[in-house]
C-alpha cells in the first residue's frame, strides 16, 4: 500500500483543526501510521520546499511555515496519495470545492501565502522524499 505525508499546517492547528483533518482522514478508510506535532525548521522546510525557492512566496511560505507547531501524519491507504489530494481541495480556499477541507474550513486572507490548513505530498515520488525528510526513521 501506498504512504503519504500529512501536513495540518501552522494555521489549522492555531484554530483547532487538527481532530477534523485526522477524522476527515479516518473516515476515508486511510491508517495513521505516524503522528508528529512539532515546529520545523527552517533547515526542515528549505528542503520539503526546495521546488519552490526562488518563488516570490517563498520566503513567506518558509517564515509561516516555521511559526508554529504542525501536526506531520504519515497517513497509509490504497491510491492515498491522490486520494489525500482530493479531500484536501485545490491550494487556494476561496475556489477550493465544498466537501474539501480547504473547500469547507479555509479561509482566504489575501496574504502573502495561501494559509490553506493542509499539505499533501502531490506524487508517490513526492512522498517517499518527504517522508524520509519528516520522519527518517521510519
Ligand atoms: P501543498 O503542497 O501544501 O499541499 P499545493 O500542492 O496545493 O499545496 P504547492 O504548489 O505545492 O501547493 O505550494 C505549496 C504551498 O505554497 C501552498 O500550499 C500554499 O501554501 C503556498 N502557495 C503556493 N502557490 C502560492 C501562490 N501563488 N501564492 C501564495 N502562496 C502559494
Amino acid at each position: 500500500v501506498e504512504r503519504t505525508l500529512v501536513l495540518v499546517k501552522p494555521d489549522g492547528v492555531a484554530r483547532g483543526l487538527v481532530g477534523e483533518v485526522l477524522r476527515r482522514v479516518e473516515a476515508k478508510g486511510y491508517r495513521l501510521v505516524a503522528l508528529d506535532l512539532r515546529t520545523p525548521t527552517r533547515d526542515l522546510l528549505s528542503r520539503h520546499y526546495a521546488e519552490h525557492e526562488g518563488k516570490p512566496f517563498y520566503e513567506p511560505l518558509v517564515a509561516f511555515m516555521s511559526s508554529g507547531p504542525v501536526v506531520a501524519a504519515v497517513v497509509e491507504g490504497q491510491r492515498c496519495v491522490e486520494g489525500f489530494r482530493s479531500l484536501a481541495g485545490a491550494t487556494e480556499p476561496t475556489t477550493a470545492a465544498p466537501g474539501t477541507i480547504r473547500g469547507d474550513l479555509g479561509r482566504d486572507w489575501g496574504l502573502a501565502v495561501q494559509q490553506n490548513l493542509v499539505h499533501g505530498s502531490d506524487s508517490p515520488g513526492s512522498a517517499d522524499r518527504e517522508l524520509a525528510l519528516w520522519f527518517p526513521s521510519l
